[in-house]
């Protein structure tokens, strides 16, 4: 076999932060974007005499995470110290969990390019542990001084790491995604790559497949989907051109140089830190009691994966499913406004509001709306949307009740969005409900007929085509108001009786 069919295996590293209002082992406050190094105690600078003590709160964070993706949680675990020296790490050591984190096995549902059906893949887990945050060096262009800014340090970490089963760089990308619906359904982290509270780390190595895995080698610190798909694909590009020259992959730590797309090895592993891991000697083994495990289980969230059977269920497809859901708000404005399009069905007696027709609107023209506007703190989610969901279940059921034509319903739709109003309301304000009255309709048709002598007789004599020319006509006369249903059958009904 060719080095150059040789398949890819990749395993992931992910970092999420969790989003508690201390750090995890001190109770000093920490957000992202305050001034620097404002969010700093004697722990986070490693004074002496200062003592770690667990952050409940980011305990049970952390156990939210690890139910969500099937793990199993370790009752007991164990804090270890992994030394390195930089400077954006006061104490000279993190704190995380070695041997013995709190979580072991899982795995995440991940699915297909463009939501494709059968093409779901299922990436296990090694395990999930808790640790805590360094700070932030920012090195300045041409500047002999770097920066740093203890505020992250000591913020709470779990770092999920899958085992190899992953094998491309856009399945990569796809697990990421999935990680981040389901870290944000959960609400224990805002899980903003550009913000850096998801990070991921990529193992890649390339081999016969089915065979016995290559060389890995870890791409650090990347920190969107983009650069995570690209850097994963160059490795995959350079680790095949140096088998194809008969060259060994040596395991290696690459950070990802986006101007160039190309991995750039930083150390060989012959040279990787010692870090000298031993356990904590400050604190307790952590015990993660059943009650804790049983509480978050029952408030558990619907997730990504349980919420696409869900909607495939209702008729979408799974590309539907899988734009609905991917992100929370989304999937919540969605399930709003279904639920009014059901009440508004058993009002009218209709259920003319059906989740395919709801979702394409929503997905469609609001979507694009809300992508659209310039206010960047816009977003498609119940409370937040200038849309209400309950008024997008009221346009679908005026355009699919023939109250008003589709092209209105977008311009209404507008309306909505910019004026905070009701479509209902809209519609009679601006008058936008279509001529469905045949006794109107009619008459005018006979009106257009008897001025279009040429064109019946052309249409008489076999040129059928003109239906549309004659449906134009209606439509212009109507200012576009003319319900197209009604209009076709009048129509031809009008011209049959002048044959
Ligand atoms: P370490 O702790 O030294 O980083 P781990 O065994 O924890 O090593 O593995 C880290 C990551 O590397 C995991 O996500 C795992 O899936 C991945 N990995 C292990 N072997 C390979 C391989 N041959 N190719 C790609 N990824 C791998
Ligand atoms: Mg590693």
């Amino acid at each position: 076999m060719s080095v150059r069919d040789y398949q890819p295996v990749i395993g992931l590293e992910v970092h999420c932060q969790l989003d508690t209002a201390s750090k995890m082992f001190t109770g000093c406050p920490f957000h992202f974007g305050a001034e620097p190094n404002t969010q700093v105690d004697a722990y986070t600078l490693g004074l002496p005499g200062t003592l770690p003590v667990p952050n409940a709160r980011a305990v049970e964070f952390a156990v939210r995470v690890a139910l969500a993706a099937r793990c199993e949680i370790q009752r007991v675990s164990r804090w270890a110290r992994k030394h390195y020296f930089y400077p954006d790490l006061p104490k000279g050591y993190q704190i995380t969990q070695n041997d013995h984190p709190y979580a072991r096995g899982g795995g995440l549902e991940v699915p297909g390019p463009k939501g494709a059906e059968g093409d779901t893949t299922y990436v296990r887990l090694i395990r999930i542990h808790m640790e805590e945050d360094a700070g932030k060096n920012t090195h300045l262009h041409g500047e002999r001084d770097s920066l740093v800014d203890y505020n992250r340090a000591g913020a709470p970490l779990v770092e999920i790491v899958s085992e190899p089963d992953i094998r491309s760089a856009a399945e990569a990308a796809r697990y990421m995604k999935e990680l981040r619906a389901i870290v944000r359904y959960l609400g224990v982290s805002d899980a903003n790559m550009e913000q850096g509270s998801l990070r991921c780390d990529a193992n890649v190595s390339i081999g016969p497949a089915g065979g016995p895995l290559g060389t890995r080698c870890e791409i650090k610190n990347l920190n969107s989907f983009k650069f995570l798909e690209l850097a994963i694909r160059a490795e995959i590009r350079r680790q095949r051109d140096l088998l194809a020259r008969g060259l060994p992959v040596q395991q290696c730590t690459l950070s990802y140089d986006t101007a160039r797309d190309e991995t750039r090895i930083m150390r060989l592993k012959e040279a990787a830190a010692d870090y000298r891991y031993f356990p904590e000697p400050d604190m307790p083994p952590l015990v993660i009691e059943p009650e804790l495990i049983e509480r978050v289980q029952e408030d558990m969230p619907e997730l990504p994966a349980a919420r696409r059977a869900r909607y495939r269920g209702l008729g979408l497809s799974a590309y539907d499913a899988g734009v609905l859901t991917a992100d929370a708000g989304l999937a919540r404005y969605f399930d709003a406004a279904l639920t009014c399009a059901k009440e508004h069905g058993q009002r009218e007696g209709e259920d003319l509001v059906t989740a395919k027709k709801l979702c394409n609107w929503i997905t469609g023209e609001l979507l694009r709306r809300v992508n659209e506007d310039e206010r960047g703190d816009v977003r498609l989610e119940p409370g937040r949307a200038p849309v209400e969901p309950a008024w997008s279940a009221e346009l679908v059921a005026l355009v699919e009740g023939g109250v008003i034509s589709a092209r209105a319903g977008k311009e209404v739709l507008g309306k909505s969005y910019a004026e905070r109003r009701a479509p209902g309301e809209i519609v009679e304000r601006d008058g936008y409900r279509q001529v469905s009255d045949t006794g109107e309709l009619s008459a005018l048709i006979e009106g257009i007929l008897d001025r279009s002598e040429k064109q019946v007789a052309q249409y008489l004599g076999g040129k059928t085509k003109l239906l549309g020319f004659f449906v134009g006509q209606v439509m212009k006369a109507t200012r576009g108001q003319a319900n197209p249903k009604v209009v076709r059958p009048l129509l031809l009904a009008a011209l049959k009786a002048r044959a």
